[in-house]
């Protein structure tokens, strides 16, 4: 029974050290472990430089580097939207800060480019061409007049009529698609975007929604024929 006591008071000894160290130390790990995830957030959010995935798509899709300027310009905007205008790409802050992953931006950038190797540009005489929607409504609606410089917001739909720059969205859609997959992205990314823009409009004018549901026509196109999941 003697040799059982040492043991007890060792036991005790190390039960108070317990006691008054371990909530310091789980507080310690808590704060370095809340650092961490913070952290972590903060880089999973970020997303890749513009540059970077449009260099990508480029090189992995043998197109010139020189198929547009280098860069991608990043417009200030509440707005979703995305443009080319032949030369260079251009992406409004409110679009880009919904995407959530370098495969929905390296989509949007892929829609665009395609615009540009389609030479859409110079075929349709726009000045410009976008990703989201492109109708005189939508940019009626949604842009406050002479705010946006004239980049995004004029896309010069008057020259078009609907049923082509809808054709034109299309084949943006399908070439954008395969410079994106080719590229290694993941193609469920491309839905993800229009889940995006979707999401992002209702509240807006659900009107337009109801009576040019684009997004739906241009989703429907790519999942028959990607086989993605709807
Ligand atoms: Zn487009």
């Amino acid at each position: 029974m003697s040799c059982s006591k040492p043991p007890l008071y060792i036991a005790i000894a190390l039960l108070l050290v317990l006691l008054v160290q371990t909530p310091v130390a789980t507080a310690q790990q808590r704060t370095t472990v809340q650092g961490q995830i913070q952290q972590q957030a903060t880089v999973t959010s970020r997303l890749s430089s513009p540059d970077v995935i449009l260099l990508r798509l480029k090189t992995r899709n043998n197109l010139p580097l020189n198929i547009t300027t280098p860069e991608v310009q990043v417009q200030q905007a509440d707005f979703l939207n995305a443009a080319t205008n032949g030369q260079s790409i251009l992406i409004t802050t409110g679009l880009l800060n919904r995407l959530k992953t370098d495969d929905q931006l390296a989509f949007v950038l892929s829609h665009e480019l395609a615009h540009v190797a389609l030479n859409h540009i110079q075929k349709t005489q726009m000045r410009r061409v976008g990703l989201t929607l492109l109708d005189q409504v939508v940019v009626n609606r949604v842009l406050p007049q002479g705010t946006v410089g004239g980049l995004l917001g004029d896309v010069g739909l008057s020259l078009l009529d609907k049923r082509f720059s809808r054709n034109v969205e299309f084949q943006a859609d399908d070439l954008g698609m395969q410079l994106h997959t080719k590229a290694g992205y993941n193609p469920e990314a491309a839905i993800q975007v229009f889940r995006i823009l979707q999401a992002a409009s209702p509240n807006r004018m659900p009107e337009f929604l109801q009576s040019h549901p684009i997004s739906d026509s241009r989703i429907r196109m790519l999942v028959q024929k990607y086989k993605l999941a709807y």
